[in-house]
């Protein structure tokens, strides 16, 4: 029988790839292309939509070209994207109004701050999930409908659409025909009510932003229309935002399982099932995905400075060349390092959430050196991942089964083993860290019928389980000190 294959679309926030993964789960052909950032001014960030899709739609060529395959083997596409970015185009024309605003975009600040005014913070909450923060969609469509000559009598005639980015690619890939984002994107919009699965009118309103120019929203697995290939008909068939997308990649499927991307900061993610669980940590409440009729929701958290501790290391310092280096230096030092780094460089996020705490180093002796600078760092990695799962465990009532793991600094094996050793969890590392393109690839495959969610576990190949071995003694007594050093790191600017 011949291979079929799946297309999996990774719109990221500085490339577009496009992966090609055949019926066993295996990735057999990636392209990739970096694109411009536009920073029109200090704290602004855009995308041009044209070059997205032209960056997404070559990518998409040249990987066919690779795997030397012809359309009618790919028999899904599958889309994640960069989340929140807004782009507003003119259905006619086909033409964005204004470039994508993207996630990190902060313009919108001050809008937050008159939506927090007016007593909307709750509401936000109750219904969003979500903190009133200018990451998320709602306050840059009002911007843009706000800036744009014409934008807001244009959007009343219903002349106007808007899109995060999923939409915008599949809008274009149906040739204008699909105007549609899934679950787990619209709950990045602000504007999104997670409980009734409807746009919230409230906000819409507060926002003068009209129905009309949002969405469809779907299950994340699910036909939402065709692309037409060298004469071929292809079925998109999933679509979800990155994070969520690696957590359904990291087949986190169960109640309990979370996952944690090492970039530069540590995204967390875990499954709390059926029913929205509501954070008293500043943690964040998403759809996680539909799929079967059914909706999944979760918990996110972050931790600001993760591998960009590393990086200073590296670039601040100067005591490390690379950051794989890093694991190096550290095996000289025991786990009852006496020295601990807070890299709360911008203040400390959840569950402390206090702007005005700044890193500190403790426990210097005169015997200190950089190895135990080093160790200190790669500890406080683990440690910040441990106080955000402690608060998700807490606020979704549910303890933590699995740590799975991703991103570029799970490569360092003295690091997960110290996370293991300090979560007392198994910590599993897949061999494919592609999550995000995996789950995308799943959804999709999911709905053309070409896999069952349940055997998906067979396709992940574990790359190592790092098995806790810390005596409980050991475990508390390190984290007790971990979080004195916490205490003593707030509120220490004025
Ligand atoms: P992002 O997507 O945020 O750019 P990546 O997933 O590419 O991040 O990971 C890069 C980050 O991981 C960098 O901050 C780097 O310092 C850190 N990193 C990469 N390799 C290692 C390693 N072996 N040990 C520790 N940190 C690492």
């Amino acid at each position: 029988m011949a291979q079929k294959y799946i297309l999996a679309l990774d719109q990221g926030t500085t490339s577009s790839r496009s992966v090609l993964v055949d019926e066993k789960g295996k990735i057999v052909a990636i392209a990739q292309e970096e694109f411009e950032q536009i920073y029109p001014a200090s704290g602004w960030v855009e995308h041009d939509p044209f070059v997205i899709l032209e960056t997404q739609l070559s990518t998409l060529q040249k990987v066919i070209e690779i795997a030397n395959i012809t359309a009618d083997k790919i028999v899904g596409i599958g889309i994640t994207n960069q989340r929140e970015t807004t782009v507003i185009w003119d259905k006619n024309s086909g033409k964005p109004i204004y470039n994508a605003i993207v996630w990190q975009d902060k313009r919108t600040a001050e809008i937050c701050e008159d939506l927090n005014k007016r007593g909307l913070e709750n509401h936000v909450k109750q219904t969003t999930g979500l903190v009133i923060d200018a990451y998320f969609s709602a306050t840059k469509i009002h911007w843009i409908l706000e800036n744009v000559p014409n934008a807001k009598q244009e959007a009343q005639k219903g002349n106007l659409l808007f899109g995060t980015i999923d939409s915008w690619i599949l809008w274009n890939l149906t040739d204008k025909k699909v105007h549609a984002t899934d679950y787990s994107n619209a709950s990045r919009t602000m504007l999104f009510d997670i409980n009734k699965l409807c746009w919230d009118e409230t906000l819409l309103k507060a926002l003068n932003i009209d129905q009309k120019m949002l969405p469809k929203v779907k299950p994340s697995s699910f036909h939402f229309g065709d692309f037409i290939l060298n004469g071929t008909k292809i079925p998109i068939a999933g679509i979800a935002g990155d994070q969520q997308a690696a957590l359904f990649g990291q087949a986190c499927f169960k109640k309990g399982n979370a996952k944690n991307t090492y970039g530069t900061g540590c995204f967390l993610l875990m499954n709390t099932g059926k029913k929205p669980q509501f954070s008293k940590n500043g943690l964040l409440t998403t759809i996680a995905w539909g799929i079967n009729n059914k909706v999944y929701y979760a918990l996110e958290g972050s931790v600001f400075v993760a591998g960009a501790a590393i990086q200073w290391l590296r670039d601040g310092l100067e005591i490390i060349k690379s950051a794989e280096e890093s694991e190096f230096f550290a095996q000289n030092v025991g786990d009852e390092n006496p020295v601990i780094v807070v890299p709360a460089f911008a203040g400390l996020g959840a569950p402390y959430w206090d702007m005005y705490a700044r890193g500190a180093i403790f426990g210097l002796t005169r015997d200190t050196g950089k190895n135990h600078l080093i160790k200190a760092t790669l500890q406080s990695l683990a440690y910040q991942t441990k106080d955000v799962l402690i608060a998700m465990q807490e606020d979704a009532g549910i303890p933590l089964k699995s740590l799975k793991v991703d991103g570029g600094a799970s490569a360092n094996n003295l690091l997960m083993q110290f996370q293991a050793d300090i979560l007392n969890t198994v910590v599993e590392r897949p061999k494919i860290t592609e999550t995000t393109v995996m789950g995308a690839a799943y959804l999709a495959g999911i709905c053309v019928g070409l896999w069952q969610q349940n055997e998906l576990t067979i396709h992940r190949e574990i790359d190592v389980e790092f098995i806790p071995k810390f005596t409980s003694e050991k475990r508390e007594h390190l984290y007790k000190n971990w979080l004195k050093a916490i205490e003593r790191t707030k509120n220490w600017i004025d």
